[in-house]
């Protein structure tokens, strides 16, 4: 019955829906003109119901007469080894099962047609109470629950390994990478740990990795996520009592890639968080990437615990490429983007931006304009002229003094008062703001920053970024403004 049903269904839906969600379903038993059939799992379930509610009604219709009815057996306890399937009598099971009691049009539909099996039926078939089917909202797209094969991967398919130049600079990181994207899970990659620099490649890396993953297992999947955006989703949990949801979600990804991890430094519970999604996935083999701008024992503020999972798989880094590898890279740029520039051009800027890869592009994307804005030709000249401004640029990005001009004047505090010894309230917060800023966007040294806040010694340093974290962490209203401040040092 149930094939001749698949056959109608087949006949209008297309290819790619029907593999998806029918050949997954397994029929279980007709009795009483009631045919039961097993499906995955509720998210399945639901989905059926949602945007197939017409065509199985039409199949069952024409295969069991005006009074076929169909039964949905959902598999409990993904993952688990010994499935127990548990009937489900879809309208009123869902009624009585907390938060899937709101049932959707489509359910509704059901209950009224002939398809709704008898109350009887359920108590027939009630096991004990299991657990409730979990209707977890997506964090990234909070408006909506989860659909495991709906979900996005967050990745940019712009960043492939075609398109990541090999060098000395890359080489372990790249293929390790290539390793992982081929062998999700598998190889002794794992985690895989990826460090260096500002714009060295680290997004474009686990990116590639994530893309080449997708395109071919298209079954996987694959998750990308900045440490800052899984931070905030978290924080945002907390604040609307989901954190079991927000786990859930996580622990539905079979390749997780985590970008700049040291973000979570001194975020102690999100640090919590991350080690139990962590340690669930890896235990089920699923693959891990992270990226991290300093290598793992320079990752202040991050547990121990936390740290010494990360030696579990690979560590490799970046490094600022060579000029063969700058050259190749702004080759590369030039093809895939269409830009004629002269050989002796290319070598120029090769020569002189050697700082890291993003700047180098920075460069090319500025020659460009300019040279469509005066319809002229891109020549040396002009490049020299595009440096001039770059170079500029760069010596105007975010440092020390910045950070304090901009916190002292957010905070209305006279500047020389974070160098001084004054303990006012509003003066110290400033001053821990700006510590804080000063250690996420300068590559200064804890000592360092001290030193430039009136000769403060690295464990106030620490402290104050500690007391900002947690702040973040509590007072809503002080991340905001965090966030706020962040924005006017952001894309340095
Ligand atoms: P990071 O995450 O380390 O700050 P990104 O991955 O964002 O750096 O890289 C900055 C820019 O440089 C991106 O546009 C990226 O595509 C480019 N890039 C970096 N490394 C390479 C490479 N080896 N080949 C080609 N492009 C690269
Ligand atoms: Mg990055």
């Amino acid at each position: 019955v149930w094939a001749n049903c698949l056959r109608v269904i087949k006949a209008t839906i297309g290819e790619q829906s029907f593999r998806t969600w029918f050949q997954p379903i397994v029929p279980v038993q007709l009795h009483n003109n009631i045919l039961l059939i097993q499906v995955p799992s509720t998210y399945f379930y639901e989905f059926l119901e949602e945007h197939y509610v017409e065509e199985l009604k039409r199949a069952i219709h024409q295969e069991l007469g005006p009074d076929g009815r169909l039964e949905y057996s959902i598999v409990v306890d993904q993952g688990n080894a010994q499935q127990k399937p548990r009937t489900l009598n879809l309208p009123t099971a869902r009624k009585s099962a907390g938060p899937a009691a709101s049932a959707t049009p489509a359910a509704t539909a059901m209950a009224n047609s002939a398809m709704t099996a008898s109350a009887r039926n359920v108590a027939a078939a009630s096991v004990a109470p299991a657990p409730t089917p979990a209707t977890l909202r997506n964090p990234f797209e909070a408006s909506k629950t989860i659909e495991r094969d709906y979900l996005k991967s967050q990745l940019n398919t712009t960043y492939t390994f075609e398109n990541y130049i090999e060098g000395d600079c890359n080489r372990l990181s790249r293929s390790a990478g290539l390793a992982v994207a081929n062998k999700p899970g598998t190889t002794s990659f794992n985690p895989l740990m990826i460090y260096g620099g500002v714009g060295l490649g680290k997004t474009h890396l686990v990116q590639a990795i994530g893309n080449h993953i997708k395109a071919t297992n298209t079954d996987k999947f694959v998750l990308y996520v900045s440490a800052e955006k899984f931070t905030n989703q978290f924080i945002e949990s907390l604040r609307s009592n989901q954190v079991q949801d927000f786990a859930n979600f996580y622990l539905l990804v079979d390749i997780l890639i985590l970008d700049d991890v040291q973000f979570l430094s001194g975020k102690d519970k999100t640090q919590e968080m991350f080690f139990h999604i962590f340690n669930h996935l890896h235990q089920a083999g699923k693959q891990i990437v992270m990226t991290s701008d300093r290598p793992p024992r320079d990752l202040v503020g991050l547990e121990d615990r936390l740290l010494s999972r990360f030696k579990w798989g690979l560590t490799a880094d970046l490094q600022s490429p060579d000029f063969e590898t700058r050259m190749a890279i702004i080759q590369n740029k030039m093809q895939q983007d269409g830009i004629d520039i002269p050989p002796q051009v290319v070598e120029y800027l090769a020569h002189s931006v050697n700082t890291n890869v993003r700047e180098l592009e920075g460069v090319l994307i500025s020659l460009v304009a300019q040279s469509s804005l005066n319809r002229r030709e891109i020549d040396l000249e002009m490049a020299k002229q595009a440096l001039r401004h770059i170079i500029e640029e760069v010596e105007a990005e975010v440092n020390i003094d910045f950070i304090q001009k901009t916190c002292a004047e957010y905070f209305s505090v006279p500047l020389d008062l974070l160098k001084a010894k004054t303990r006012k309230k509003e003066v110290v917060t400033a001053r821990q703001v700006a510590m804080y800023f000063a250690k996420e966007h300068t590559s200064h040294s804890l000592k360092s920053i001290g030193h430039h806040f009136g000769g403060r010694d690295h464990s106030t340093v620490i402290h104050s970024v500690q007391t900002v974290s947690d702040l973040i962490d509590s007072d809503k209203s002080f991340r905001s403004t965090i966030i706020e401040l962040r924005k006017k040092f952001a894309g340095r």
